[in-house]
C-alpha cells in the first residue's frame, strides 16, 4: 500500500518522511476539518502508532509523529479506514490546498467554498498528468470571509469576488489578476495552469520562478485567460490574519461563536488534542478548523459554550491569549527530531519568547531551510552547529549579523532590543 520513505520528501499518509524521531505521516484534512471524533481517533493513533506528538503545519494538515516501520501500516489501514487514505502516493503528494478556517461557516465570506474545495482536491488527486508537478506546489482557495487567507502563500490564489466568481493570483504577481473563473470552473482552470506550467516552465521549480522569468501575462495567454492589474493589500499573517491566535469575536449575523487556540510552536499532545476534541464535543461543537497559523478554531453553538470550552484549556499546552509570548515566536522542531539541526530549538524558542519585545516578532530555525517560517523576520536565530547564528530583518538563508552566539548571548541582545523598543526611536 505504502511507497518507501524518502528522506526530505514532503511526508504524506502513503509515503511517509523519514526524520530523527522516526517516520512523518501527514494527513491532509480536506478544507482542515476535522470532526470532533476524528479529532479524538487521530490522537489515539498517533498514541498506538506513533510518540505521541503531533504537528499542525503551516499548510493547516496535522503530522503524526515518531511511527515507526513496524507500526506504519496499521497507521495506514486505520486511515483507510476512516475514509483518508488517497488512491495514490502521487496524487496524495500534489493535493495540497489551503482553504479559508471558517468555510461554509462564515456569513461574510462570498460563497462556501466546501465544493469548490472537494472539486479541486478531487481533480489534483485524480488527474494522472498533474502528478509531475513538485510536491511543494500549492494551491489556496479563499472565501472572501472575515478570516482569510491574507498572504498565506500559494503557487496559485483562488480569491473569491462578487459575482460569485474568482480572481486568479499567481505567486509572485499579487498586484494581477487572471480570469475569469467562475466557481465551477476552479478545478479545471487548475488543472489548465498547472498544466501549462509543467509544460513550459523550463527549469523553474514553483509559480513565482516562472513568473518571474516570463511574467503574469504571458501565462495568463497560455492558459487562455484574461489578465488585468489590480492591486491587493497586503498583511503580516502574524498580525492582520492572526486573530485565529486568540478569541475571535463574535460575526454580526452568526448563530456560531468561535474561539481559536493556538498550538506553542505549532505541537499538540495526543493528549490535549483527546482533550481539546473531548472539551469542544461537550460543548456541543461538531468539529475542528485547522489553520495555516498553527492555530485550531472551533466553531461553538453559542457564547457560553465557547466561554466553557476555553476555560477547561489548559494554557501550558494551548495559547489562548495574544499576550502569550509564545504567539510571537515561529520555531521549527529542531533536534532531535530532525536530522538537519545541531539546536534543541523548540526548547529553546520556548526560553526566549518572554524576551521578544511586545511587539516583535522572532523565528528560531534549526537550519537554514527554515521549515518553520521560511520568510524574513525581525530577528532570525538560525541554529549552526550547536550555536545560533542571529539574522536581522531577513530570512533564514540571508547572510547573519552575528555568529554563534550561545543562548545566553541571544537572550542579551534580545533584552537590548526589548529596551531600545520600550524606550521608542531616539531623535
Ligand atoms: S528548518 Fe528545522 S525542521 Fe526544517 S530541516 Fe532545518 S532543522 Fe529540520
Amino acid at each position: 500500500m505504502n511507497a518507501p520513505a524518502v528522506k526530505g520528501w514532503c511526508p504524506g499518509a502513503l509515503r511517509p518522511m523519514d526524520s530523527g524521531d522516526g517516520l512523518i505521516v501527514r494527513l491532509k484534512l480536506t478544507g482542515g476539518i476535522v470532526a470532533a471524533d476524528l479529532a479524538m481517533k487521530i490522537a489515539h493513533w498517533s498514541r498506538r502508532f506513533g510518540n505521541g506528538e503531533i504537528d499542525l503545519t503551516a499548510r493547516a494538515n496535522l503530522q503524526i509523529r515518531g511511527v515507526a516501520d513496524v507500526t506504519l501500516h496499521g497507521l495506514q489501514d486505520a486511515i483507510a479506514e476512516a475514509g483518508l487514505l488517497d488512491g495514490n502516493p502521487d496524487g496524495e503528494a500534489i493535493r495540497n490546498v489551503i482553504v479559508s478556517p471558517l468555510a461554509g461557516l462564515d456569513p461574510r465570506a462570498v460563497l462556501d467554498i466546501r465544493p469548490v474545495v472537494a472539486a479541486l482536491e478531487a481533480r489534483l488527486a485524480g488527474d494522472a498528468k498533474l502528478y509531475a508537478l513538485p510536491a511543494k506546489f500549492c494551491f489556496a482557495v479563499d472565501d472572501g470571509g472575515g478570516v482569510g487567507l491574507g498572504d498565506v502563500r500559494a503557487d496559485v490564489r483562488f480569491e473569491a469576488v462578487a459575482g460569485p466568481a474568482f480572481a486568479i493570483r499567481l505567486d509572485g504577481a499579487p498586484d494581477e489578476v487572471l480570469g475569469p473563473c467562475r466557481p465551477d470552473d476552479v478545478a479545471a482552470i487548475a488543472a489548465r495552469l498547472a498544466g501549462v506550467f509543467l509544460g513550459r516552465r523550463g527549469d523553474a521549480r514553483r509559480m513565482r520562478d516562472w513568473v518571474e522569468r516570463i511574467g503574469a501575462a504571458a501565462i495568463a495567454d497560455a492558459a487562455s485567460l484574461s489578465l488585468i492589474r489590480h492591486s491587493r493589500e497586503s498583511g503580516n499573517p502574524f498580525q492582520a490574519s492572526a486573530p485565529a491566535d486568540g478569541w475571535i469575536p463574535a460575526f454580526a449575523g452568526m448563530t456560531l461563536r468561535v474561539i481559536g487556540v493556538g498550538l506553542p510552536f505549532g505541537r499538540i499532545s495526543a493528549g490535549s488534542l483527546q482533550s481539546l476534541a473531548q472539551q469542544a464535543a461537550e460543548a456541543s461543537a461538531t468539529e475542528l478548523r485547522l489553520t495555516p497559523w498553527r492555530t485550531i478554531i472551533i466553531p461553538c453553538p453559542s457564547g457560553e459554550a465557547a466561554e466553557r470550552l476555553a476555560q477547561t484549556l489548559p494554557p501550558d499546552a494551548f495559547i489562548l491569549d495574544l499576550a502569550d509570548p509564545r504567539s510571537r515566536v515561529a520555531a521549527c522542531v529542531g533536534a532531535p527530531a530532525c536530522q538537519s539541526a545541531t539546536t534543541n530549538v523548540r526548547e529553546d524558542a520556548g526560553r526566549l519568547a518572554p524576551l521578544v519585545g511586545k511587539h516583535g516578532f522572532m523565528h528560531v530555525s534549526g537550519c537554514a531551510k527554515g521549515c518553520a517560517h521560511p520568510r524574513p523576520a525581525p530577528v532570525t536565530l538560525v541554529g549552526n552547529d550547536g550555536l545560533y547564528d542571529l539574522i536581522r530583518d531577513g530570512a533564514p538563508a540571508d547572510s547573519p549579523a552575528l555568529r554563534g552566539l550561545t543562548l545566553d548571548e541571544v537572550a542579551i541582545y534580545l533584552r537590548q532590543m526589548a529596551a531600545m523598543d520600550l524606550q521608542g526611536p531616539t531623535a
